[in-house]
């Protein structure tokens, strides 16, 4: 028994040779499982809760899919894809984005709240006036 316990690190570290493992994603993924189960446990309607039943248990597969996949550079895309979606959801905290009225560009701007603000596109020059 203490033999074939010694080895498990081993063989567990072969087994993960070449796998992806877990990432921000992944952690995400497992954290929203347990969320979903917890809020779950409080659920009247059985419908409704079948429904976050069966979402938890995807995201758990997904997760454990992603860990053991040997498709590395899939998987990074995800996870760079996962970070684009964070990175502007962190963005619409902080900045506001326009578009020109006259070319259509998009600018972003830092939110300054019930302040009048002239903005000016840095594409074709155009200002137009923004309360933000
Ligand atoms: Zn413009």
């Amino acid at each position: 028994m203490r033999r074939f316990l010694s080895g498990l690190g081993y063989k567990m570290m072969n087994f993960m040779q070449g796998r992806y493992g877990t990432d921000k994603l992944n952690l995400a993924m497992l954290i929203t499982a347990v969320v979903f189960d917890i809020v779950n446990m409080f659920l009247q309607p059985l419908w409704l809760r079948s429904i976050l039943g069966i979402l938890s248990s995807v995201l758990l597969i997904l997760a454990i899919y992603r860990t053991f996949s040997r498709n590395i550079p899939a998987r990074q895309k995800e996870l760079t894809a996962f970070n684009a979606f964070f990175n502007r959801l962190k963005t619409l905290r902080t900045h506001h984005i326009y578009r020109c009225p006259a070319c259509r560009q998009k600018i972003r701007v830092p939110r300054k709240h019930g302040v009048k603000v002239e903005i000016r596109c840095p594409k074709c020059g155009q200002t137009f006036t923004k309360k933000i």
